[in-house]
């Protein structure tokens, strides 16, 4: 499996991605909404884009579609109930369901709301296992759920699916924002080691050259899967009186979620 992310550069710090079978060269792209960068990339390396998955249902994930399908021909895929609201979708995806690419690529369909209600996630069981994680887990942050989203299901995706897989995952987001998102580590959790030294080298760096973290490294300096900090908690109980004393990982997920709405 070959991963290519594409930086776009546009107001929005998409990431776009290409996954590639070395054997075939087809290719699948992950919302490619600079479409002429995906279609130029693919090009270079030879490759022919079959296929298109959109993680979910926004303009900036799905607006270049039909460029992509006009000038390849290739297949638009979806979660399952994303088809009305994305339209020409090939083919409706449910958890379990897997994507292959050419000979030697599978790719995991997991079913993860919260971001939006028809959010897929894809994972790859290669020897470094990937997480294609659109706007649901970003490097060291979480998704938003103010356009169709629910804090209470995006908590459900965090911690039953996505803190379960292996720590040696790489996380490929579909934005990048992975230097506010320390920060709001940081407002949170001053004493975070980890998350300062990242911040260190991430500060003006060109996004093209980010790093991609894995779901170990994501433990340590993304406070949507520190729940049970005691300094987290210990922040929030300043910002939110009334929290309780052991505040369950739910109530913990949905304040910081709440906060990082209006940081
Ligand atoms: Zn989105």
């Amino acid at each position: 499996m070959i991963v290519e992310r594409i930086w776009t550069g546009n107001a929005y710090r998409n990431y776009n991605y290409l996954i590639a079978c070395p054997e075939s060269g087809e290719a699948l792209a992950i919302d490619p909404v600079d479409h002429q960068k995906c279609l130029t990339a693919a090009r270079a390396k030879g490759w022919e884009i079959t296929q298109i998955l959109n993680t979910h249902e926004h303009h900036d994930h799905i607006g270049g579609n039909d460029a992509v399908v006009a000038a390849t021909g290739a297949k638009v895929i979806a979660h399952h109930r994303a088809g009305a609201r994305i339209g020409g979708v090939d083919r409706g995806v449910k958890a379990g369901d897997v994507i292959k690419v050419g000979k030697t690529v599978e790719l995991e369909c997991l079913d993860t709301p919260g971001h939006t209600m028809c959010h897929i996630c894809l994972r790859s069981h290669t020897e470094q296992p990937a997480l294609f994680s659109g706007d649901t887990l970003f490097n060291a942050g979480a998704g938003n759920c103010h356009n169709g989203g629910s804090a209470e299901a995006l908590y459900g995706s965090f911690v039953d699916q996505l803190a379960k897989l292996p720590d040696n995952t790489r996380v490929y987001p579909g934005h990048d924002y992975i230097e506010n998102n320390l920060r709001f580590t940081l407002a949170r959790e001053s004493d975070n080691a980890a998350a300062m030294a990242l911040l260190s080298d991430v500060v003006g760096q060109n996004p093209k050259k980010a790093p991609v973290t894995t779901l170990g490294q994501e433990k340590q300096i993304n406070t949507f899967l520190r729940l049970s900090s005691p300094s987290v908690i210990a922040g929030l109980r300043k910002v939110f009186p009334d929290l309780p004393e052991k505040p369950d990982s739910k109530t913990v997920f949905i304040k910081l979620r709440e906060l990082r709405n209006t940081w």
